[in-house]
This record gives C-alpha cells, structure tokens and sequence, in this order.
C-alpha cells in the first residue's frame, strides 16, 4: 500500500462521483494496494478494509480529523479533532499474504438451547449482497439478518456430553436476542468495523456514542480538496498555460506560492 499522487485522487474523485459509497472505498484502495487484486480488497473483513481507509486518509489529509457533532439532548454542536492514531490503536493494516480470519464462535442460546455457531467476520461483497436483498434505511433488521446469515457458516444445537447433532436452519427473521448475540461477537472480533466515539456535550454534560463512518469522512474531504484543486488548476493554467499534469505533480506549497503571486 503507498500514498496516492494528487493526479490518482482527482482521477479517483472523477470515477467515484457516481458510485455507492462501497464502490468508492474499494475504488480508493484499489490505486493504493495495486499489490492486491479487486477481489482480495472486497473479501477483506470491513474493519481491515477501514483500518486501510484510515491509513490512506492519514498520508493524504494528515492524522487529525476535524469534525462536528450535535449533542442529542441539547443541539449543541460541538466541534472536536480526532486523532486516526488513537481511533485505531490496534489496526496494522494487513500485509501480504493475509492469513485467514479466524472464525468468531460465540457462545448463545435459542429459546433455552445452547447453540455452537461458527461466524465468519462480513467483508464489503457480504455487504454488497446484503444491501441488495434489503434497504437498510427502510428495513435495517432485515439488512442486518441478511449479512448475519451470509456469515453464518454453521449452527447446530451444542449438547454437553453428547454426540454432535446436524445443522441447524434458524428461523426467519432471525430472534432478536439472537441476532444481536452475532452482531456482538462479530464486532468484538472487528471493532473497527462499526467505530463510535464517546462524545461529552460541554454545555449540558450529556454523553453517548457517536458512529464514525471512515468512508463518508475521506470522501467528502476528497470532494472539498478535488474542487478547491480544479480550481487552483485553473486558475495557473489561465495565468502560466501549465498543463494539469504539470500543475498537479507540484508539492502544495509551491502551487501555494504561484497561487498568491497569480492572485497579488
Ligand atoms: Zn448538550
């Protein structure tokens, strides 16, 4: 993985404006990883695939991260910078060649009966597939259900002492109880996958986590840094009859210093 060249984000910005935001977050890791295939960065569990997202985002917006939230109980919004260092202490971004998740094996019950389920951590194609079968906004626990149960690889009823009985079909749609025990054990084995920070109001002292979406953070930084270029692009090219290319291989700082010379 290595940094992208400010001619392969415009170039990403321009092919990504149409995209889901999926498509985007593979789209932008596809430039940076060409060591890896499309098909090994869409099977990457979806907290490595951020843990990548947050490394790109660092080598080309910096470690710190600005952004805004509105207290739920008050309105107060409060303005707050975080670090993508302390966000993901423990995210080393995967290396070639990357050895297999371990399966998640969490310990549930089902009306009274113990279960041995073996979960496979979800991947961007699980949620592609699952975003297909239902619309999360419209219907989010028939999303959930449908990326749980593509991770499911197996579920049977566990009996001390006694001989392994067959898999087991689990109804439709999953028990509530149930499905958070697998969203749980999912998250605990990649909490990257679903970040939250723990924000304090400072004008009414209510506190409550906040979800932090790695992808939709970059890509509207990517979208304010892509105009704020296409127009530092025009305005050199009208004053010097520099090409693009030319423009955009400078350092910033020295396309600074025209800028302010071209705008005296
Ligand atoms: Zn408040």
């Amino acid at each position: 993985m290595r940094p992208l060249t400010a001619t392969e984000l415009l170039d990403a910005w321009e092919r990504g404006r149409t995209a889901s935001p999926l498509h985007r977050a593979l789209l932008l890791l596809a430039l940076a990883c060409p060591e890896w295939s499309p098909e090994q960065l869409a099977q990457l569990p979806l907290g490595r695939r951020d843990a990548l997202l947050l490394q790109l985002r660092a080598w080309t917006f910096g470690p710190h991260l600005d952004s805004v939230a509105d207290c739920p109980a008050c309105g107060e919004r409060l303005e707050f910078t975080l670090d993508s260092r302390q966000l993901a202490p423990d995210a080393h971004p995967p290396q070639l060649p990357d050895p297999e998740p371990q399966p998640v094996t969490p310990e549930t019950r089902l009306e009274g009966q113990p279960l041995a389920i073996t979960l496979r951590l979800p991947t961007s194609q699980d949620l592609a597939a699952a975003l297909q079968e239902a619309d999360p906004e419209t219907d989010p626990q028939a999303a959930r259900d449908a990326l749980l149960r593509r991770c499911l690889l197996d579920v049977r009823p566990r009996e001390e002492g006694q001989e392994q009985t067959g898999p087991l079909a689990l109804p439709h749609p999953l028990p509530e109880p149930l499905a958070i025990a697998l969203a749980q054990a999912l998250e605990a084995e990649d909490p990257l996958a679903d970040l939250r920070l723990e924000l304090t109001c400072p004008a009414c002292e209510h506190a409550w986590q906040a979800p932090f979406d790695i992808l939709g953070f970059f890509w509207q930084e990517i979208d304010d840094w892509a105009w704020r270029m296409l127009r530092e692009v025009h305005l050199l090219a009208r004053s010097y009859g520099w090409s693009q290319e030319a423009i955009l291989s400078m350092s910033a700082w020295r396309r600074r210093i025209y800028l302010e010379m071209v705008q005296a």
